[in-house]
């Protein structure tokens, strides 16, 4: 006798596909993974964000018996793909906080008589009596796990709720398992796969590439004028989305769009909730709008002509910057990733990092993520294939279309000037940020060099023959090696580390990137900028929140946080 609950398939795949979802036929590894499920077999899915992993568990759940279960981060996110599936005539619902609780309860009462195929459920209820009494009395076709990235700590969204998820193997040993994410390094990898008990599923990794999306990333200054003349030569009417670091810089952006002539509206989570859901209707809504936003925005939105993605910092790792790249382009049409970095982005980000209160081992992981993203900024190869190969697909070929294949990056031994730059940074104390230490090499006569005695040192002056831009280059790939590192202590003072010793020896080649010229004006603006850009009014905000995070951390530890970085 077959266990009961693999009763005869009700409906096709391909027929649910075309007469309820409305499309012609399934993408990449979709009607593999489908079969799989509705086999009764458990998945893990990882597939980049639009990619179409909802359809993996939509078209199962109505293709068994029984009400599938879909646990999902965002109360946002729930209700908008349940009001599409309604629309779709999909008997679909959710149960979180936001219903009042009668409305929960026909919600259970329709789920109990069988009138749900998809009941979607926040984490943090999942786990509750109420909540696992009512799947006892259901009849469950699968358990679909979005976002199942949040299960782990190496992830980037990690959701205590989401460890509960761990009883559904021996509770309900008999249905079928389907976790789903974008995020695919090894460890999160490893860790949704031992969390989730799928460590004997099948795991499919479909394509990471985004061959419709262009990768660009530059690092020269003024980034809001030079974001505006990209957007103005070519994306003079798309709408796009503008990633900054902080919130004020997203209002500050937004502002300064919309004075030359783009619509543009901030988003970020100082925001009211009135206030974002507007911003975010407006952007779905109008044609060619530009959201100017925080971390806080993207998730779960779902608008296929996002013509361009730009960041003016750089994100905090590899994987942010893939999820947030990725929302551009999802009608598969041609689109831009266009980044605008700098040295402060490093400074800031692992400040970031090093003054949060998370676990060590837990900061030492996005250290590692960050310097990914680095070392994709200032690679000399093909940035798609850096991508990949950070995804675990080392197969590529380059491109040919992002910037570094469409202008091969120069390179040039930077060794003798590396020794210069670390033997600065080593004799003038290892407290001073890279602006001072520059101006220390080219001999100049400040009035902090006259204070410290820093032109008696045998380094002043040895760098005349670099100039200043050059010499912020080389500061700027010092730190993404790994040779410098940042005292977030000292408010962005740089220090040695362990691996710059044989490169001060002269034991060590150095190769490095040539950027494009500058011109030189901008470059001394930005470089005379540097010490002062703590104080930058655009991060203002930011960085007071940095320095109480920074105050808390040093009174409540007495290892300094920089101690992080040197592992
Ligand atoms: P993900 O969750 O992987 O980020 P979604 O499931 O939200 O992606 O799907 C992204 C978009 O792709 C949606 O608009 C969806 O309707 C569309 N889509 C998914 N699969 C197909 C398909 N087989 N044919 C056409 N469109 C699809
Ligand atoms: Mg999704």
């Amino acid at each position: 006798m077959n266990d009961l609950l693999d009763r005869p398939v009700q409906r096709q795949p391909i027929d649910v596909l075309r007469e309820v979802f409305g499309y012609d036929s399934f993408r990449g590894q979709q009607a593999e993974i489908i079969d799989h499920v509705i086999a009764g077999n458990d998945a893990l899915v990882l597939m980049p964000t639009g990619g179409g992993k909802s359809l993996c568990y939509q078209v199962p759940a109505l293709c068994r018996h029984g009400t599938a279960i879909v646990v999902s981060p965002l109360i946002a996110l729930m209700k908008d793909q349940v009001d599409a599936l309604n629309q779709l005539g999909v008997k679909a619902a959710f149960i979180n906080s936001t219903l009042s609780p009668d409305a929960a309860r026909e919600i259970e009462t329709r789920a109990v008589d069988g009138d749900i195929d998809l009941l979607y459920v926040a984490p943090e209820r999942f786990a509750t009596d109420r909540f696992l009494n009512l799947l006892d009395r259901i009849s469950i076709s699968l358990f679909a796990i979005d976002e199942a990235h949040c299960v782990s700590q190496w992830g980037h969204d990690f959701r205590p709720e989401y460890r509960r998820l761990d009883l559904l193997p021996t509770r309900f040993s008999h249905v079928p398992r389907i976790a789903l994410t974008a995020t695919a390094d090894t460890p999160t990898r490893k860790d949704i796969a031992e969390n989730l008990h799928l460590t004997d599923a099948q795991c499919f990794i479909t394509g990471f590439d985004r061959p419709n999306i262009t990768y660009r990333i530059e690092t020269k200054g003024n980034s809001k004028q030079r974001l505006l003349s990209f957007l103005n030569r070519e994306h003079p009417e798309d709408a796009g989305i503008v990633y900054c670091l902080s919130r004020r810089k997203t209002e500050d952006v937004a502002q300064w769009l919309t004075d030359n002539g783009r619509p543009a509206l901030p988003y970020h989570a100082g925001l009211t909730q009135e206030t974002r859901q507007l911003h975010q209707d407006r952007f779905l809504r109008e044609d060619g709008m530009i959201i100017c936003a925080t971390v806080a925005f993207g998730m779960g939105i779902d608008k296929p002509n996002v013509r361009f993605v730009a960041h003016l910092n750089l994100p905090k790792s590899m994987e942010a910057y893939y999820q947030e790249t990725g929302r551009a382009g999802r009608d598969g049409l041609p689109a831009n990733a266009w980044m605008n970095y700098d040295l402060s982005d490093i400074v800031s980000i692992r400040s970031m990092v090093a003054s949060s209160d998370a676990p060590e081992a837990q900061k030492r992981i996005e250290s590692r993520k960050l310097d990914a993203l680095v070392g994709l900024a200032e690679t000399t190869k093909c940035r798609r294939q850096v991508i990949l190969s950070y995804f675990g697909e080392d197969q590529h070929q380059p491109c040919g279309n992002c910037d570094t294949c469409l202008e091969p990056v120069e390179t040039w031994d930077a060794t003798d000037a590396s020794r210069k730059a670390l033997s600065a940074v080593y004799r003038t104390g290892q407290r001073f940020g890279p602006a001072h230490v520059i101006e220390v090499l080219m001999g100049r006569k400040t009035e902090k060099i006259r204070q410290n005695g820093h032109d008696d040192l045998s380094v002043y002056a040895i760098g005349k023959d670099i100039a200043q831009p050059q010499w912020r280059s080389v500061f700027r790939q010092l730190l993404a090696m790994g040779y410098l590192q940042v005292d977030v202590e000292g408010h962005g003072g740089v220090y040695l580390t362990e691996e710059s010793r044989p490169v001060l020896r002269g034991e060590k080649v150095v190769e490095m990137r040539m950027d494009p010229g500058e011109s030189k004006r901008a470059m001394t603006r930005r470089l005379r900028d540097f010490d002062t850009e703590f104080e930058n009014e655009d991060d203002r905000d930011l960085w007071e929140r940095l320095r109480t995070m920074r105050r808390e951390l040093a009174t409540s530890q007495n290892v300094p946080p920089y101690v992080i970085f040197s592992d």
